[in-house]
């Protein structure tokens, strides 16, 4: 049974965003009459050159730093990695890197490559996570070393929406000397980000997340920071990164980055309120469900419920029956049963972590959409419930 419209109900937004219509329109000019190399001498290519630095400006401005600090980059993914393997080399004598156990994979497998890939000539160290998601600043303290690199933490989680204190952590990384990375793919547009009052050398971001289109990033370093380009080839970028701009992108997520910043009073206010009313109920109603991550030091949007002694894939099929749409914290992908990295760090039972569901809103979402899911998923767990082998009863 299908709800009537055959609407989607989509609350999958840390996973990916629509594109705004206002973004769409922004874009559509570069995609058709204005198709001119940025780097080109005559005045056809010069015009879309502007549009280039109207956009670097527009996320300047979202995210308080300088248009010369703002590299473009294909994906959030892309940031990440340029921004570690930047600050590597430009420190080759020293060979420890910190980051946390809850790292989104771009972070996660990048660090762990450069551990085996140089036969361990690098040491890292995964900081550890409580209950809650949040990290221990002792054991960071102790973690930093004069053989330390570079620092990568992530501004927010992805799973669970925890808020990492990042700007506590750089500016204790950079009274000794050390760089510090964040990725605040997840942070951007649902909470402030002001660079200039902050010791963060090096940011990552992506416009997929922000209702921009898949497969522009941008990476923010700092000025005076040392930079080694993850590209080599022509001089785009100012010799920072190689490759033609993909200029409607960049329009694109210039646009974004504005609206994003209009939008996040009502990101936290609305667009929170309804995540909220749609925890409480589902926490309210259903038995044996389970809030994952710290209630408060959290994004506005992000909810990771885990309903005892069902499976999340399962419970995802029956959701998607009604339209609705989200993520579940087994990593159905690699088509085995091992619950998150996210969740496991935290500790969460395995009978716990099998079941974790996460919703993520965004502006888009309405309320009588949060009570259709609030009328649906009581009797999607119940009845898979009474199919588990497992469920001691309520
Ligand atoms: C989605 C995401 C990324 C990867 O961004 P892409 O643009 O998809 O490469 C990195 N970090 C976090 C926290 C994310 O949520």
């Amino acid at each position: 049974m299908t709800n009537q419209a055959n609407r989607v109900i989509y609350l999958d937004n840390n996973a990916t965003t629509r594109v705004a219509p206002e973004v769409l329109e922004a874009m559509l000019p570069y995609l058709t009459d204005l198709y001119g190399n940025p780097s080109s001498m005559h005045t056809f290519g010069g015009q879309v050159g502007s549009a280039v630095r109207e956009a670097r400006e527009r996320v300047a401005r979202f995210i308080g730093c300088e248009p010369d600090e703002v590299i473009f980059t294909s994906c959030g993914t892309e940031s990440d990695s340029t921004a570690i393997l930047s600050a590597l080399r430009a420190n080759p004598e020293r060979r420890h890197i910190i980051t946390t156990r809850i790292e989104h994979p771009a972070v996660k497998n990048l660090c762990e490559n450069i551990a085996t890939l140089t036969g361990h000539k690098y040491r890292v160290t995964m900081l550890k996570v409580n209950e809650e998601g949040l990290i221990d600043m002792d054991e960071y303290l102790d973690a930093l070393s004069e053989d330390t690199a570079v620092v990568s933490v992530m501004w927010a989680n992805n799973e669970t929406g925890v808020i990492l204190p990042v700007e506590e952590m750089a500016r204790l990384a950079k009274e000794r000397g050390i760089f510090f990375h964040t990725d605040a793919v997840q942070a951007a547009g649902k909470i402030p980000i002001n660079l200039r009052e902050l010791a963060i050398d090096y940011l990552s971001m992506s416009g997929h997340k922000l209702h921009a289109p898949k497969g522009i990033g941008v990476l923010y370093v700092r000025r005076g920071t040392p930079y080694v380009p993850f590209l080599a080839g022509g001089h785009q970028e100012h010799g920072r990164r190689a490759g033609t701009e993909n200029v409607a992108s960049i329009v694109g997520l210039g646009r974004a980055c504005q609206l994003a910043d209009e939008k996040l009073v009502e990101e936290n206010s609305r667009v929170k309120a309804l995540r909220d009313r749609l925890e409480d109920g589902l926490l309210q109603t259903i038995p044996r469900s389970l809030l994952n991550g710290h209630r408060i030091e959290r994004l506005p949007n992000t909810c990771n419920i885990s309903f005892e002694y069902v499976e999340g894939e399962s419970i995802l099929l029956h959701m998607n029956r009604h339209g609705i749409c989200a993520s579940s914290g087994s990593a159905c992908t690699s088509g085995s049963l091992e619950p998150s990295h996210v969740l496991r760090a935290m500790g969460v039972p395995f009978t716990a972590a099998h079941g974790s569901i996460r919703f993520s809103l965004s502006v888009y979402n309405t309320a009588e959409e949060i009570d259709f899911v609030l009328e649906k998923m009581p009797e999607i767990i119940a009845r898979l419930r009474q199919m588990s082998p497992f469920w001691p009863g309520d």
